[in-house]
């Protein structure tokens, strides 16, 4: 499930409803990933595209929020179907910098998101390749495309940076 082909995507021209363009989405997911590190949260950011059009970008904010369900998956969920006005994100990419948790597998299923783009694995707490393999179990309903392994060396260093610096 390493196949990603970046080509497809760069054409695509990404266009966010404000009009401003953004043809990287995970690069986006990066960035939030970056600003939640320098908040002090594990660093782990989400983007939603739909026909090229960022629809909503967050970083992780546990913390911030004093909610452990705010992974950046299930905040950029949340504001991408508020941007659409649908409980469904039918037709919607979610590009992630690392495997998501039991949680945000079952958000991603249930919000029917057509693909999903991720970074790192996470043998300790992911779903999709580790661990429970929620999009494979016969419970799950509604699994999108799976495409991990994204700028996995990127990821992997700043998750290790992290938790480096927090061990200082
Ligand atoms: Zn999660």
């Amino acid at each position: 499930m390493r196949d990603f082909a970046r080509g497809g995507l760069s054409a695509s021209g990404a266009v966010s409803p404000t009009g401003a363009s953004h043809p990287d989405p995970l690069g986006l997911a990066f960035d939030a990933a970056r600003e939640a590190a320098s908040r002090g949260e594990v660093p782990v950011g989400a983007v939603v595209v739909r026909d090229g059009a960022v629809l909503s970008v967050a970083g992780n904010r546990p913390r911030a929020d004093r909610d452990p369900t705010a992974h950046a998956e299930i905040l950029a969920i949340r504001a991408a179907c508020a941007a659409i006005g649908d409980e469904r994100l039918t037709g919607c990419d979610l590009y992630v910098t690392l495997e998501p948790c039991a949680m945000c597998a079952g958000a991603i299923s249930f919000a029917r998101i057509r693909r999903l783009y991720f970074s790192a694995a996470d043998p300790k707490g992911g779903a999709v390749e580790h661990g429970p393999r929620f999009f494979n179990q016969p419970t799950c309903h509604h699994a999108p495309d799976v495409y991990g392994g994204l700028r996995e060396s990127e990821a992997a260093l700043l998750l290790r940076g992290f938790f480096r610096d927090r061990r200082d």
